[in-house]
């Protein structure tokens, strides 16, 4: 690491890593985990999600838009609903299953990406 050498010290390294900060606040709220497993089994409107989630239109909305911030999602309009799918569905699909990965050595198992269980896949259609 040479970077705090080069110049400007802590403010430039924190500077530096801003987009990767604001990269791990996209997953930094449990419904909007839930909001991308549920990307990943294929796109869905917002009313689908507020269906799925059982959360108002209005928070669906807001992790949404803080999902498309960040890059992560992309929507289309269609008539006059919009339909949300994953931008980058492999890197994301990549990073989660590290982050599985992670959670399994620290002790929390926790399965982020749906289309390793095909349980949770086949819960999804019963819907
Ligand atoms: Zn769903």
């Amino acid at each position: 690491m040479t970077f705090k050498e080069q110049s400007g010290g802590v403010v430039a390294e924190a500077d530096a890593v801003i987009p990767a900060a604001s990269l791990f606040h996209s997953f930094s709220d449990p419904s909007r985990l839930v909001i991308l497993q549920h990307l990943q089994l294929g796109e869905h409107r917002v009313v689908d999600l507020v269906k799925h989630l059982g959360l108002s239109q209005s928070t669906v909305s807001k992790h949404l838009a803080c999902l498309k911030d960040a890059g992560m999602v992309e929507s289309r309009p269609e008539g006059r609903a919009s339909v949300y799918s994953l931008n980058n569905p492999e890197a994301l699909v990549d990073l989660l299953s590290a982050a599985e990965r992670l959670l399994a050595l620290t002790g929390d198992a926790v399965t982020l990406c749906p289309l390793h269980g095909a349980d949770a896949l086949a819960r999804h259609y019963e819907e």
